[in-house]
């Protein structure tokens, strides 16, 4: 889901959001009961939602209080974190974030593809290398400088014998594996 989708989402949960205090008092119930379950269920009971669910994501299960937005703040739960308001929404858009990173690519939020993640930034400053946008949606990044070794790999086909001695001394003699 795309950012704009999200911020859509959170703009229509406004109005029919159950309001904060009801929440910390749901959660506050259920981190009391003896389970998860239970203090799922409950708090399910509290907050009128349509039931407890789960999902599972990369090995990791979310249980959750089911208010039928994907951005609804409801009670959640996992194993290891405990109950947390929170939305499930994020809850798999971390899942996803954590696991890309983990294997070095990430999805840009803007056009869905994959590309690598820059080392050297926040995984949100990385910029997506299909459509030019930061990978978390949130714009347009500025064009690339011309020295920056980390764009050389997107350089367009190119068309002339000079240009291609450029490319390749500013890549240290390294040359690409697409020459022939
Ligand atoms: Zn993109």
């Amino acid at each position: 889901m795309s950012s704009i989708n999200r911020a859509i989402s959170r703009l229509l949960n406004i109005s029919e959001g159950i309001d904060e205090d009801k929440l910390k008092r749901a959660l506050r119930v259920a981190r009391s009961m003896s389970s998860p379950d239970k203090g799922l269920s409950m708090a399910n009971d509290l907050l009128g939602g349509f039931g407890v669910e789960y999902i599972s994501e990369a090995g990791r299960e979310l249980g959750y209080v089911d208010l039928g937005g994907t951005y609804d703040q409801t009670i959640c739960f996992e194993d290891g974190e405990g109950f947390w308001i929170g939305s499930w929404g994020d809850w798999v858009e971390e899942v996803e974030a954590q696991q890309s990173e983990e294997e070095g690519m990430i999805r840009c939020a803007y056009c869905g593809e994959y590309t690598p993640i820059d080392p050297d930034k926040d995984w949100r400053e990385t910029v997506c290398q299909h459509c030019g946008w930061y990978v978390d949606g949130s714009g347009k990044a500025p064009e690339p400088s011309e020295d920056d070794e980390d764009e050389a790999e997107s350089v367009k086909p190119i068309e002339g014998q000079r240009l291609q001695e450029a490319i390749d001394k500013l890549l240290g003699g390294e040359r690409g594996t697409d020459n022939e």
